[in-house]
């Protein structure tokens, strides 16, 4: 039994005890004890109301004076209230700090509730997003900034990634948003203005487009001439093999610049074609025939699996110049007599082209890189079989622009398979 309870009846007893002989003498002992428990009853009326009262009306001041187990209870109270009350004020001074800081940021920051409606932003969300505190307070952001990508990509992320979008307020600039979301669907959005890393970007994008297609004209005359000399009867024998490979490495640099192209057109935004439905036993049927022109050396069995009835929606020439690479990889990087199975399948969720070999294989530690540009996992192989190290980000590109991705499982001396992964939306029956 707790110290206070024992107290408290002590106490009871007390009070029984004082009327209980007065009681005795008068020989009224029951109406003795009413009397005794009625005043114990009003004792504890009385503190309860005591109690009720500074709760009620102020009970930020120190408790009232109580008796007994009451007593004990509003100090119990009082001392709750004060811990409370501290710990809210650490909090608020944690806001506030981080409020402050978050004012003094370049990047606008903005929260917004679990409607996406905006609660607060910070100034320099006024200065880039044109926010005005006092009219947009509480209104939904997609309202305020209604470009449709933005709404999408707000509304449904996912937001792993961030997106760049040209500036809803002012022309000309680009801005990289990223949400984040926190507590119950609340979201945090900090956007930051990127113009200068789009030029930048833009630059080296025409660049490379440019010196790309002004090198196609002189190329295509020195392939030109040399392959009429290298076909020439009068040819001397010692010139003979410089012009084997003179021919060899224009080709080479054929193939690459048109690669170089290829990347180009592929990462800008500006040509915008109509997707098509792809016959895709009617496409791997062609590229069948393409690698088993290009493996005829090499005398490998090329198998194809369509186990899938859906036709893929997309632009037929990027596609099957992604499926070419992969399938040309497959072949030139596995050994003579090897085997290149290329499947079409799918499950509920996604559509799978697949190219497995039984190549050489991949150490992992590549595998992340493998699709960035002239990334080789060994140079000098690489330029022997006659790559440009472009393939593989040709094939990035064009999966990102059907929203696909590309999975790729490797083990050395096994074998590798590529695979594109496209969501259902792309597929069509
Ligand atoms: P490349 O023109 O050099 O083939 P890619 O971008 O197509 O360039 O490929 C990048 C690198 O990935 C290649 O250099 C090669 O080392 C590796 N690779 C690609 N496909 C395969 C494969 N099927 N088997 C083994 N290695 C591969």
């Amino acid at each position: 039994m707790t110290s206070l309870l024992k107290e408290e009846i002590i106490r009871l007893a007390y009070i029984l005890g004082i009327f209980a002989l007065p009681a005795w003498l008068l020989r009224a002992e029951v109406q003795g004890l009413f009397l005794g428990l009625l005043i114990y009853v009003i004792l504890h009326l009385r503190n309860l109301h005591k109690l009720h009262h500074w709760l009620k009306n102020n009970h930020k001041d120190t408790p009232p004076e109580l008796s007994g187990i009451w007593e004990d209870i509003a100090e119990n109270i009082y001392r709750l209230q004060q811990n409370e009350q501290a710990a809210k004020h650490n909090l608020l001074a944690i806001i506030a700090r981080a409020r402050t800081s978050m004012s003094a940021l370049e990047e606008a920051v903005v929260l917004t509730d679990g409607h996406g409606n905006l609660e607060w932003w910070n100034r320099s969300a006024e200065k880039l997003l044109g926010f005005k505190d006092g009219i947009d307070n509480g209104k939904p952001i997609i309202n305020l900034i209604r470009d449709p990508a933005f709404i999408h990509y707000f509304d449904h992320g996912p937001y792993t990634e961030g997106i760049k979008l040209p500036s809803w307020t002012h022309p000309n600039r680009y801005v990289q948003y990223e949400v984040t979301r926190f507590g119950h669907n609340d979201r945090v959005l900090i956007a930051y203005d990127i113009t200068r890393l789009h030029q930048l970007e833009q630059m080296r994008k025409d660049f490379v487009a440019n010196v790309s297609h002004e090198l196609r004209t002189p190329l295509t005359v020195l392939s030109g001439y040399i392959e009429t000399f290298a076909d020439s009867p009068d040819l001397p024998s010692r010139w003979q093999r410089a012009f084997q490979q003179m021919q060899q490495q224009s080709l080479r640099m054929n193939n690459l610049v048109n690669d170089l192209l290829l990347l180009s057109r592929l990462e800008s935004d500006t040509v915008k074609q109509a997707p098509k439905a792809i016959n895709m036993k009617h496409l791997l049927e062609q590229l069948r025939q393409e690698a088993n022109a290009y493996s005829a050396d090499k005398q490998q069995n090329i198998i194809i699996q369509v186990n899938s009835p859906y036709q893929l929606l997309g632009l037929e020439a990027d596609i099957r110049s992604a499926f070419s690479n992969l399938i040309t990889n497959a072949i030139k990087y596995t050994p003579a007599h090897g085997e290149v199975t290329i499947r079409w399948s799918n499950d509920e969720k996604y559509g799978y082209l697949s190219v497995q070999d039984t190549g050489m294989g991949i150490e992992s530690q590549h595998i992340s890189r493998l699709t960035e540009r002239f990334y080789r996992v060994d140079a000098a192989r690489s330029s022997a079989t006659g790559g440009t190290g472009l393939g593989l980000a040709i094939v990035k590109h064009v999966l990102l622009q059907h929203k696909a991705i590309l999975n790729i499982n490797s083990k050395p001396n096994v074998g590798s398979t590529f695979t594109c992964v496209f969501p259902k939306e792309v597929l069509v029956e």
